[in-house]
């Protein structure tokens, strides 16, 4: 059945193959999927199963080896160098495990540089609101090391949330984090979505982490084996679990 909401994301057959045509190595293998907008999306599996390719693919910061990439209804092999990179600009927002805030610039100008580097005017009514909920109100004239990791990652979301994109891909957000540092940037994330209508689709390697989307999706070797609807953390870590077993087994 097609969703009656239109995706922010879809993939189709979505492969992405690296290494030599003698030593090929599949990171994806046809990966089909789509992401609802206004909705979080944990996406989970093993050490290499693909993860990062499939953000990377789906965000144009690499181009799959075939297979299709929409982000709403604009497909992305359709588009020049120039065209990707405005669109990742402004339609899309990507979080890092490491942070990636650049330390010359302060906490403010670190949310608006998106803007900037898409010649975008601020949204301020957007921005002020953004600034609030990720709670940098009194830290905006700070430098990021003056930050807690927490607090650093806030940024990273209110930095990704600037332009207000179609999507938020996050690669391991909470992976350099404390459990109870983790546990406020996660309910942030679930609450853009629930307060913003904005769309996360988010890696994990933690199931009390995937435990907060709405949906859990599990690759393996380049594949979705699980698509479940809010699976809880006991579940999810059983599926690994299950999942882990069948491999040892193949292996
Ligand atoms: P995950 O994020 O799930 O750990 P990745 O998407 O990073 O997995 O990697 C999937 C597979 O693709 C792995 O076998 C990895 O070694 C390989 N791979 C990823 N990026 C590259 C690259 N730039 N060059 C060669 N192989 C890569
Ligand atoms: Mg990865």
């Amino acid at each position: 059945m097609t969703s009656p909401y239109p995706s922010a994301v879809r993939v189709k057959h979505l492969t992405r193959v690296y290494g030599t045509d003698e030593q090929p190595v599949t990171a994806l293998a046809g990966v089909d999927a789509g992401f609802t907008g206004g909705t979080f999306t944990a996406v989970m599996g093993p050490s290499g199963s693909g993860k990062s390719t499939l953000l990377q693919t789906a965000a144009g910061l690499d181009r799959p080896s075939s297979g299709q990439v929409w982000i709403g209804d604009t497909e992305l092999s359709q588009l020049s160098e120039t065209e990707l990179t405005k669109l990742r600009r402004t339609r899309i927002g990507f979080v890092f495990q490491a942070f990636n805030l650049i330390g010359a610039l302060t906490v403010e100008e670190n949310i608006l540089l998106p803007l900037q580097l898409a010649k975008v005017r601020a949204d301020r009514q957007w921005v002020a609101e953004v600034i609030g909920r990720v709670g940098l109100g009194d830290r905006l004239r700070h430098r990021p090391s003056a930050l807690s990791g927490g607090q650093q990652q806030r940024v990273a979301i209110a930095r990704a949330l600037a332009t207000r994109p179609a999507v938020i891909f996050c690669d391991e957000p909470t992976g350099a984090l404390d459990t109870q540092t983790a546990a406020e940037v996660l309910s942030l994330l679930r609450a853009v979505v629930d307060e913003h209508q904005q769309t996360v689709v988010m890696v994990t390697h933690d199931p009390v982490a995937a435990s907060y989307a709405d949906r859990v999706m599990v690759l393996a070797d380049g594949r979705v084996v699980r698509d479940m609807p809010q699976p809880g953390a006991a579940r999810i870590a059983e599926e690994l679990a299950s999942l882990g077993r069948t491999q040892q087994k193949a292996g």
